[in-house]
């Protein structure tokens, strides 16, 4: 992995702050099915998302503008990241870059900020966090209708299962058909893992009929 400080200019307040980029990453290794990477892109979260030193503005870069007023950021609920009040300071600033994505109306991303959350306690074995955060991804999933996607609807299978829901995965994917073979035999794999009452994470490489070279 290679990176570089940069100067960023917050686009809602206007202070420059230095921050640290990916400017390049090799991808090796099998993913989760969540799509979690391996390597030392796996380990490179913290350069994610980006924090205004001076207003607390969140997102992947500072430059993408909020789409509202700027007294949203001096809100309780962006304050206590959504009422969380995590001490981890990596997981505060992925939900409000979620909370921002909100705002935006980037559903798609504010799902994946709350996943990147719950991948950060995950490696801190927090399990109950990391199901809150699942939680949230899902609520989002489905008050934003994200669902058109059959990425998506993998994803959702996978953050189910990983709340504990078995019973929803088994009753709508279990004869669930998907056009593309992958996102069919991963379903199927979300399914089987739910009859074991398998929470765990599992990679691609271990979904039956899948082969990599
Ligand atoms: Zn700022």
């Amino acid at each position: 992995m290679e990176t570089e400080i940069r100067k960023i200019v917050c686009s809602v307040c206007g202070t420059k702050s230095s921050h640290t980029v990916i400017t390049k990453i090799q991808e090796y290794g099998i993913q989760d099915i969540d799509l979690r990477p391996t390597g030392e892109h796996r380990n490179s979260m913290k350069f994610w998302v980006m924090e205004c030193p001076q207003c607390g503005y969140c997102n992947g870069t500072l430059e993408t503008p909020l789409d509202a007023n700027r007294s949203y950021l001096e809100s309780d609920e962006y304050i206590t990241a959504g009422g969380s009040e995590t001490e981890n300071i990596l997981v505060s600033r992925f939900i409000r870059k979620a909370l921002v994505n909100l705002k935006n109306r980037d559903y798609a991303e504010a799902v994946k900020s709350y996943l990147y959350s719950a991948w950060v306690f995950d490696d801190e074995n927090d399990d109950e966090s990391a199901v809150e955060c699942r939680k949230e991804a899902l609520s989002i999933m489905e008050n934003s209708r994200l669902l058109d996607d059959d990425n998506l609807l993998l994803l959702r299978a996978d953050l189910l299962r990983r709340t504990g829901q078995f019973d929803k995965v088994i009753s709508e994917y279990g004869e669930k058909f998907f056009n593309q073979p992958f996102i069919l035999l991963a379903s199927q794999y979300e399914v089987k893992l739910s009859k074991d009452g398998d929470v765990s994470a599992h990679n691609m490489s271990e979904i039956p009929g899948v082969k990599f070279k």
